[in-house]
């Protein structure tokens, strides 16, 4: 499967953003908020794939528990598919628990999904069905 996306929890878009264009040339993509998940993110082009920039923007949001606890870093690894729900079924009838039951609507209107760490080594690993 190709790897999509690389997911980085930061405390800035702004600070980090500047920081990939500046060392490596890397430029933001699109950018969006997404509420739901109290999570501002933005894309950055690197070659064939992206790097997913991901700012708290409640103390609630995940992102933000995740640098509370582990400081900020890389978050999950994100794997295209075009079938998220062959790829789900296939996953669970392999006993791999997912964290999402259904897909559901991520950045950029792609249907994702995640699943449980407690199955996959420890790595957080998204589905991602690219939206048409
Ligand atoms: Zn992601």
């Amino acid at each position: 499967m190709k790897l999509e996306h690389v997911g980085i929890a930061v405390a800035s878009i702004k600070e980090s953003a500047a920081f990939y264009r500046k060392a490596l040339g890397l430029e933001i993509f699109s950018e969006e908020e997404l509420p739901s998940q109290k999570v501002r993110v933005a894309f950055l082009k690197a070659g064939d794939t992206f790097l997913e920039l991901l700012e708290a923007t409640s103390p609630e949001s995940v992102v933000a528990r995740f640098i509370e606890k582990r400081g900020p870093g890389i978050h999950h690894l994100a794997f295209e598919t075009s079938q998220i729900l062959g790829k789900m079924e296939e996953l669970k009838s392999l006993g791999f628990p997912l964290i999402d039951e259904r897909p559901r609507i991520g950045a950029r209107g792609h249907k994702v999904c995640f699943l449980n760490p407690k199955g996959t080594q420890s790595a957080l690993i998204e589905l991602v069905e690219p939206h048409e």
